[in-house]
This record gives C-alpha cells, structure tokens and sequence, in this order.
C-alpha cells in the first residue's frame, strides 16, 4: 500500500500539533513543532484565515495522518461508521484505534503506528494465540494482542520499545502485560482515550457535504 514516506515531523508543522508519526521524536524538542509553529514551504508564514472548507479539510488530513491510513480506506471507514449504531464521529475514531497497529503502539509495543504496522506486516504479532499480518485488523473486546513469543530479535527490541515508551502509559481499555508483552483489549476504544485534540464532528460535516 502506498503510503506517505517523507519526513514525519513535517506533517507535524503542517497540522501544528504533534502528531507522533515516528518513533519518538514527537516528545522530544526535536519535533520541529517546538521551534517552528507555523506550516512548512514557501508559504508557511503567510496568514491564511481558512474557509470552513479548509479547517475540515485539514481536521481530516491531520487524522489521516495520525493513523497513516490512505484516503481510500479513510473514506471506507467513514462510510461504514454511518452505517452503525452511534454518533459517525465517535465511531470513525474508534474504528481508527481498533486497528491493530494502533494497538501496538498504544501499548508502547511499538513507538510509531508505522513500527507497528512493520510489525504486524512481518508477521510478528498473535491476536488469541494466531499470526494476524494485517495491520488494519480490528481488535474486539476480549482479543489477547500478543508479540510472537518465539522471535527473539524481535521480543528484545519490543522490550527497548517499552523503555522509550514508558512515559506514555497505555489507555485504559488495553490491559497491558509486559512481562508477557500481550494485550487484553477490555472494552471498546472512547475518544476521551485519544488524548489529543480532535475535533471529529469537523470531518462528519465534511463528508456529508
Ligand atoms: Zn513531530
């Protein structure tokens, strides 16, 4: 799947706020953010007020980016969103923290939904006990999200990844073992649980245009 692949902080300038795309350098003074708060390029200075267009616009991007899903499958999720019982916005974000390369890096398993998704894709992670290599899988209450016990190379660095992580605990609707490296996913994602701000209702009205 194609993907965007240039550099992550970038992204962080264009959505001013952090938006933790690679690894860790969203929580250190290095995510250009800190120095440069204004949009990246040419422009980057200019005021602009945005239309009512544009903010949605850029509500919708900064998600997407968040989650390092294409339009395509964004544009899925919403649709499938409308069809289910809720509000279309809570449920487009739960839907995006129920992927299972989101869940990997909630638990601090891995430091970027993008190292997470290396994961899930090398066949490095066990959803009750079997290889799951899709990393838009969406975990159900009462999955067990597991590293692959028998990968050494690969627990060691998911226990480095629990170091660099440490100071981001995991939310509360995944029970974290650490010693295991597993996960118990025991209730649905909420958007309180992001804690980052969103502002989903701005990309419902977008797409309802
Ligand atoms: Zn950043």
């Amino acid at each position: 799947m194609a993907r965007y692949t240039g550099p992550a902080c970038r992204l962080c300038r264009r959505e001013g706020m952090k938006l933790f795309l690679k690894g860790t350098k969203c929580y250190t003074v290095k995510c250009p953010v800190e120095k440069r708060a204004f949009p990246p390029g040419q422009h980057g200075q200019l005021r602009v007020k945005l239309s009512d267009y544009g903010i949605q616009l850029r509500e919708k991007q900064k998600v997407k980016r968040m989650y390092g899903v294409l339009e395509r499958q964004f544009k899925r999720y919403f649709t499938l969103a409308q069809k289910v019982k809720g509000v279309t916005g809570q449920q487009l974000l739960e839907m995006l923290e129920r992927r299972l390369d989101n869940v990997l890096y909630r638990t601090g398993f891995a430091t970027s939904r993008d190292e997470g998704r290396m994961i899930v894709r090398h066949r490095g992670v066990q959803v009750n006990g079997r290889i799951v290599d899709i990393p838009s899988y969406s975990v159900k209450v009462g999955d067990v999200v597991q590293i692959a016990p028998s990968r050494k190379g690969q627990t060691a660095r998911v226990k480095q990844n629990l170091e660099r992580t440490k100071d981001r605990p995991a939310p509360a609707w995944i029970q974290v073992d650490v010693d295991q490296l597993k996960g118990l996913i025991v209730r649905a994602p909420q958007k309180d649980d992001i804690g980052l701000p969103i502002q989903e209702q701005l990309i419902v009205e977008l797409y309802s245009k």
